[in-house]
């Protein structure tokens, strides 16, 4: 996806603070940080949403979920972290690039909207 924020990171036409990286998926720090750590896990292919993952796409989001637990470990989150996915409008999705974010560091607050 030529036009996409997300695609051109991973292309690396956009700049980004790389914290993880391997043929299926690309970490890196938000550039807005909500906490002291603030982690986006992407797949390298272009999935819109949460409402785009497929039987046929859903490896991928199963790999972000076996890296996460280590990029917790390798940033200290040994006190516990939160992991979200912003899906569509009303979530407040900013970018239409499938990406889960990270964040610990503090004591999150407990609101779930
Ligand atoms: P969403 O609101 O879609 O769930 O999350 C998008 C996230 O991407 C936001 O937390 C925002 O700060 C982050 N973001 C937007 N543009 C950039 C960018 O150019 N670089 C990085 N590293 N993060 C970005
Ligand atoms: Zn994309």
């Amino acid at each position: 996806m030529t036009n996409c924020l997300f695609c051109k990171i991973i292309a690396g036409t956009i700049p980004s603070t790389k914290v993880y990286e391997d043929d299926l998926v690309l970490a890196f720090r938000d550039i807005a940080p909500q906490a002291p750590t603030h982690i986006l896990v992407i797949p390298k292919t272009h999935i819109p949403s949460v409402d785009g993952i497929t039987a046929e796409n859903s490896a991928v989001v199963a790999h972000i979920f076996e890296i996460i637990p280590a990029i917790a470990k390798a940033e200290g989150l040994e006190k516990g972290y939160r992991v979200v996915s912003n899906c569509g409008e009303h979530a407040g999705q900013t970018v239409r690039h499938l990406h889960f974010h990270i964040l610990g560091g503090r004591e999150l607050n407990l609101e779930m909207a």
